[in-house]
């Protein structure tokens, strides 16, 4: 589990990532990287070239809403799927940022039943 909010930088050149697709250990220790580094071959304490490792696309980035990111529009419909349309209490918490059940049944009524889809400028 992930928090949309976090800001995370490469462990090797600073870099922020937090919007960017980036790799994490598989080992479990806390290292982060920008791509750029990985295909260079860094390597620390932590982090051996040799070691598994998974990619993670993070989706915090706004899509129609500022204060609502791709990764939340996507718990948004796969929480529609898997707790059927008007559960928005367990729909929010499937999403489990701050959105209240409130937050989440007017964001998809304004942008998924309105018709008229409208994008953030980014
Ligand atoms: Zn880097």
């Amino acid at each position: 589990m992930f928090y949309p909010s976090f800001k995370v930088h490469c462990d090797f050149c600073e870099k922020d990532i937090t919007r960017y697709t980036k790799l994490v250990d598989a080992n479990g220790l806390d290292t982060d990287m920008c791509v750029n580094c990985f295909l260079e071959g860094r390597q620390n304490e932590k982090h051996s070239k040799n070691n598994p490792y998974h990619v993670i696309n993070r989706l915090t980035f706004p899509i129609y809403e500022d204060h609502w990111n791709a990764e939340e529009e996507l718990l948004l419909i796969e929480g529609l799927e898997k707790f059927g349309f008007g559960n928005w209490i367990d729909i929010a918490e499937h999403l489990a940022t701050d959105k209240t059940p409130e937050d989440v049944m007017s964001h998809y009524e304004k942008i998924y039943m309105s018709g008229k889809k409208f994008f953030a400028s980014y």
